[in-house]
């Protein structure tokens, strides 16, 4: 049967959500092969299996954290020509999205990115895009190679399947570029013990109207009541309350989540493009005429600084 390469994204052996996602549509298309890189790669193995990977390939080389993405595309082309696969489906994340580009340049083969979809077609892999600020939907495949898609987060579901999950150890040698570019330090993100945005089940995210940087406090409350992600629109981010990282939109995050909570967001469709496919919609704004309340499940129309403590209260006290 025809074999899908699947990239692993993950920190120390620990997989993150959207490569499990990968895994389910990688199955429609034929049997995934997933490539995990870097420290605890061998980790990786047994939750892979779990979700349908029949090999994994494993390499655990220092030069994956030393230097910048090169050596992960050496090693992802060294996969692709043991392998032969049909595609190659990668994260969209900025790395993932960069080492696809240049996998897709070294090998011959045209690129899609930021899919929602992918299906085998007669002539093909088929994927299916968001365009324009989620006003078109788009079907693609690839005219040359091989194709190679890069798939957002929250795209498909995480499905167990469970599969053999060999692992097998890549054989790497690395190019002259690979070393071009040394990491020279790292400083980690102090974390806010909040999941994180793209793969949160809940999102409280703010706007203008939240005001000012220290006035974030009540919409962090809020997500804290319910274990959710904050998000911001680009006003916000723009005006310097919040951190670009947890922009929601078009030139942001792309979200998904079972709920999400707008407070003081217009809906402009900039912002619309990053999270009108989520499952239920929550906005809270003064205007009765915002377009968001044109999107939404439930809308209140009322000051997010009374509507949104009162909701928060009313959260913890229930949660007892
Ligand atoms: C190329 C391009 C890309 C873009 N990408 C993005 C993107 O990725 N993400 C994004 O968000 N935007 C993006 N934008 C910007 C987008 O067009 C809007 O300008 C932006 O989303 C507006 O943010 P907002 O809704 O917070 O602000 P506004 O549109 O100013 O809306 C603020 C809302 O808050 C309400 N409000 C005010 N005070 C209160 C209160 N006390 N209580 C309750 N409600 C209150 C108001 O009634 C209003 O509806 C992009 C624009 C362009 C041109």
């Amino acid at each position: 049967m025809a074999e899908v390469l699947v990239y692993v994204d993950h920190v120390d052996g620990a997989v993150r959500k959207p490569t499990l996602e990968l895994l389910t549509l990688a199955r429609r298309l034929g049997e995934p092969v997933a490539v995990a890189l870097g420290a605890g790669a061998g980790g990786t193995a047994g939750v892979l299996a779990e979700h349908g990977a029949v090999r994994v390939l494993t390499a655990e080389a220092s030069e994956f954290a030393d230097y910048l993405v090169v050596p992960k595309v050496d090693a992802l082309q060294a996969a692709f020509e043991a392998v032969s696969p049909v595609a190659v489906l990668l994260p969209s994340s900025a790395e993932a999205k960069e080492v696809a580009a240049r996998l897709a340049v070294r090998v011959g083969s045209g690129i899609i990115t930021d899919a929602v979809d992918v299906e085998a077609g007669d002539e093909g892999v088929v994927a299916t895009q968001s365009v324009f600020a989620a006003s078109y939907t788009t079907k693609s495949r690839v005219s040359r190679g091989v194709p190679v898609i890069t798939v957002k987060p929250n795209s498909a579901p995480v499905e167990p399947a469970a599969a053999a999950g060999a692992v097998e150890a890549l054989a790497v040698v690395f190019s002259e570029l690979a070393t071009g570019t040394k990491v020279v330090s790292r400083t980690p993100r102090e974390s806010t013990g909040r999941p994180e945005l793209t793969e949160a089940a809940i999102v409280v995210s703010g706007g203008r109207g939240v005001n000012g940087a220290e006035n974030f406090a009540v919409i962090e409350a809020l997500a804290d009541s319910l274990g959710a992600a904050v998000g911001a629109s680009r006003a916000a981010v723009d005006a310097g309350w919040y951190p670009h990282t947890n922009q929601v939109g078009q030139t942001g995050k792309s979200v998904s989540p079972q709920l999400y909570i707008a407070s003081g967001i217009s809906g402009a469709i900039q912002h619309r493009a990053g999270m009108q496919t989520s499952k239920t919609i929550v906005a809270i704004n003064k205007d009765a005429e915002a377009p968001i309340f044109d999107l939404v499940d439930y809308g209140v129309v009322g000051d997010l600084f009374n509507v949104v403590p009162q909701l928060t209260g009313e959260i913890t006290a229930r949660k007892g």
